[in-house]
């Protein structure tokens, strides 16, 4: 017979989605009231026990090899995060980012779980995934771990898809409510890598503006304070999409931050599950068209629990359902 429109992956009814995970990331401790706390990934974890995400597959997040690490920072930052990791107790690096024995574990599987993920999208060992994995990344700038982040996940998978697997276009979306100064400092020079952000502005940490483009290849979509739904995804179709479109990309990795749902503390955007379904439906939408389906989501922020594990829960269900 013949088949004049073959189907693609969108029309394949269940994707198959990985799931990194590791007890460790419970392990990074951060001093007590602080928002970044193991109990955000307890209630990631729980949410993701539920039935309906028994199709997912489940993977120990590995450690990464450290020679990735310099794929987004010089050596000379690696080995201060690794002098600052204390024997007990917890040490402060700047006001906001603390580690503490096991944060050194805990940041190299998160790193080693979004390099694997790259890996599996590549080898048809999986359509999409999603790292649950704590410390976030997307603050970290070459030489500089900051706002509770100490190194660069998404980027270090950006790159990795580069190297290992010859991707010439990989896009990073960040829709994490902060503006990912560390991502865009890492890319600034480079055209090969396009990020895109929807974030709060003015907010933390204070870059992210429209006029900030680097070598072309930096889309930010700065939203101000008290909006929600109907300014992020004019946002989204009007900056984001188009750029994604016409970069091509050869692998999506979204920097998947909750904290513009609507709950959450350290924010005014007001955002729900609804909407992240939504742009997690639009990036599949896109990675089908140009990637092959190829996407790869890296937990950012996201500080309210119940808000956080809701909109996990959305997320991750449309990445299953395609
Ligand atoms: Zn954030």
């Amino acid at each position: 017979m013949h088949v004049a429109f073959p189907p693609t992956r969108a029309y394949i009814d269940r994707m198959a989605t990985k799931l990194y995970a590791h007890p460790v990331f419970l392990e990074h401790l951060t001093p007590p009231g602080h928002p970044e706390r193991p109990d955000r990934l307890r209630a990631v974890t729980q949410v993701l026990a539920a039935e309906a995400f028994d199709p997912l597959l489940r993977e120990e997040a590995p450690m990464a090899d450290e020679v990735t690490l310099l794929y987004a920072h010089p050596e000379k930052h690696v080995s201060a995060v690794r002098r600052a990791v204390p024997e007990t107790g917890m040490r402060a690096i700047d006001a906001d980012t603390a580690v503490s024995p096991k944060s050194w574990e805990a940041a190299l599987r998160a790193v080693g779980a979004a390099n694997a993920a790259v890996d599996d999208v590549f080898l048809g060992r999986a359509d999409n995934a999603f790292v649950a994995a704590r410390p976030p990344g997307h603050h970290a700038e070459k030489t500089r771990a900051m706002g509770f982040c100490l190194f660069n996940t998404a980027a270090i998978a950006a790159r990795h898809a580069q190297k290992a697997h010859g991707a010439e276009h990989v896009a990073i979306v960040d829709w994490d409510v902060h503006h990912g100064n560390g991502t865009q400092d890492i890319f600034w020079h480079d055209a090969t890598v396009l990020y895109c952000s929807t974030h709060q502005m003015p907010l933390y940490p204070g870059t992210g503006a429209k006029d900030e483009t680097g070598a072309g290849n930096i889309v930010n979509a700065p939203l101000a304070p008290d909006t929600g739904s109907e300014t992020f995804r004019e946002a989204f179709q009007a900056r984001v999409l188009p750029a994604l479109r016409n970069f091509s990309p050869d692998l999506i990795i979204v920097s998947a931050g909750f904290d513009a749902h609507h709950r959450d503390p350290l924010a005014q955007i007001n955002l729900t599950e609804a909407d992240f379904d939504w742009a997690t439906g639009e990036l599949m939408d896109c990675a089908s068209r140009h990637a092959d389906g190829r996407l790869v989501s890296v937990l950012e922020g996201g500080y309210d629990l119940v808000g956080l594990s809701s909109s996990v829960s959305a997320h991750v269900q449309r990445l299953m359902k395609g």
